[in-house]
């Protein structure tokens, strides 16, 4: 058992001071008391909040961050953006992918996110064989996240078709391509990769309504279930207008409307964008239990949309935000784009605080972490007995957060002009962040840039 004193904190029940953590040898905090002396425990260095969720993360995108900005002959779009990812995949080995998500994760973790959703389709050799071990790749993922000392629930994708209807894919997507036969081989390899870590979990990704069938959709829910009968479900849903007049041509339906209705989307289910839904849908998906798994730079870089969001969260709707391909690896910048995406399209400030008073960044950070917990399917996002002691000390050298308390730190980070209001970072009861400085940091760099200069040269 190992003690830690912080002299404010933020539980469930609000923010409190001087409250000591009692962290057991298995990583799962045994006791937050506020009120506490500091006795012989080890201060923590600044206001401790829970680490925060990443529920959608494509590792390799990392590498193509700002590499796309570059005006095209026809009007770019999202469309155009993925005709770009396909090539840079053609060039991209295992070694590649596993130093890409190192550095990512090692990212990810001194900006503080403590755990990451990988939704992971980049299954086969570049000429699309598998490869002989199914769990290769996705495998690579796993390690990366060990060395990286992030939790992970890996998202083995199922892919199989280039539209609506079970259109054939294109030659671009043979990397992703699976039979269901296949999909389950490498589902049952990667289940067994994650299983002996305790922070990382297998769940499953049917890609979108566009490359997976309803009945393959039903199969690869029943191979998840054959494993793990609770695990969560991702897929990609109405990220784009283009998508839900496909959806419609195909089925008469939106598609968030025909995954609630014919695949009785639940708790267990993260519908990644959500973008373009109807009042009904919007209505409906709150009421789901599933979560809405927002991503703001992303869905920003990529022309997408704005979510619904003021309708939704009034409704109940659960959200939590991901990385997606990696435009920014910030929480906190996540957060104030979404916010900022309703004020410009409401011309409102403000939008998501409901009551007078309400904290706005306290808010969201809440329902973020609450969200992103439950999409993952793991036991964080809360600083209280039972769960993983995966927490952010915030920085309050940073001028922004400088005589700041309580919530006010929470909106100084989010919506301030912050640098760096991360300093130390825990995952597991094991310290992965020091002042910023992650100790894999510089030998990951190293292997990172080599990564780099071989892609682009
Ligand atoms: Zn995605």
């Amino acid at each position: 058992m190992k003690a830690y004193f912080a002299e404010s904190a933020l539980l469930p029940t609000g923010w409190a001071d001087n409250v000591l953590f009692e962290v057991a040898q298995d990583g799962l905090i045994a006791k937050a008391e506020p009120g506490s002396a500091v006795a012989g425990a080890e201060r923590l260095r600044g206001a401790v909040i829970p680490g925060m969720p990443n529920l959608h993360s494509h590792a390799f995108q990392r590498a193509m961050a700002g590499l796309t900005e570059k005006g095209g002959p026809q009007g770019d779009s999202f469309w155009s953006w993925r005709k770009l990812m396909y090539g840079f995949l053609e060039n991209l080995g295992p070694d590649d992918v596993e130093a890409i998500a190192t550095q990512l994760y090692i990212e990810m973790l001194r900006a503080g996110y403590t755990c990451v959703a990988e939704f992971h389709y980049l299954h086969h050799d570049p000429l699309g064989r598998p490869y002989n071990n199914p769990a290769e790749t996705g495998g690579r993922i796993a390690s990366a996240a060990r060395t990286a000392g992030i939790g992970l629930t890996l998202l083995p994708v199922f892919y199989a078709h280039g539209n609506f209807g079970g259109i054939a894919p294109t030659g671009g997507q043979r990397r992703f391509i699976n039979s269901i036969d296949g999909f389950g081989r490498v589902l049952e390899a990667l289940a067994g990769a994650v299983k002996e870590d305790p922070a990382q979990r297998i769940g499953v990704a049917p890609h979108s309504l566009r490359a997976v069938t309803p009945e393959e959709l039903r199969a690869v829910i029943a191979q998840l279930e054959h494993i793990d009968a609770r695990a969560p479900i991702h897929i990609h849903a109405a990220e784009q207008q283009q998508e839900v007049d496909d959806c419609l041509g195909w089925s008469g339906t939106r598609p968030v409307a025909w995954l609630l209705d014919q695949a009785q989307t639940d708790a267990r289910w993260c519908i990644v964008h959500a973008t373009h839904m109807d009042a009904n849908e919007t209505i409906s998906l709150a009421r789901s239990g599933a979560v809405a798994g927002l991503c703001p730079t992303t869905e920003g870089d990529l022309g997408d949309g704005f979510f619904n969001a003021a309708s939704y969260l009034r409704a109940g709707g659960r959200i939590g935000i991901g990385g997606d391909s990696h435009a920014a690896v910030d929480p906190f910048l996540e957060l104030r784009l979404f916010e900022y995406g309703q004020r410009l399209k409401l011309e409102r400030r403000n939008v998501l605080a409901f009551a007078i008073g309400d904290s706005l960044g306290g808010q969201l950070y809440r329902s973020a972490c609450a969200g992103g917990a439950q999409a993952l399917g793991q036991n964080v996002g809360q600083l209280a007995p039972g769960f993983r002691a995966d927490w952010v000390v915030l920085n309050s050298d940073d001028p922004a957060l400088a005589e700041q308390s309580g919530d006010g730190l929470l909106d100084a980070a989010i919506f301030g002009p912050v640098r760096a209001p991360v300093r130390d970072v825990m995952v597991a009861g094991q310290w992965q962040v020091r002042d910023g400085v992650h100790a894999q940091g510089e030998a990951s760099l190293k292997r990172y840039r080599s990564v780099m200069k071989r892609l682009l040269n």
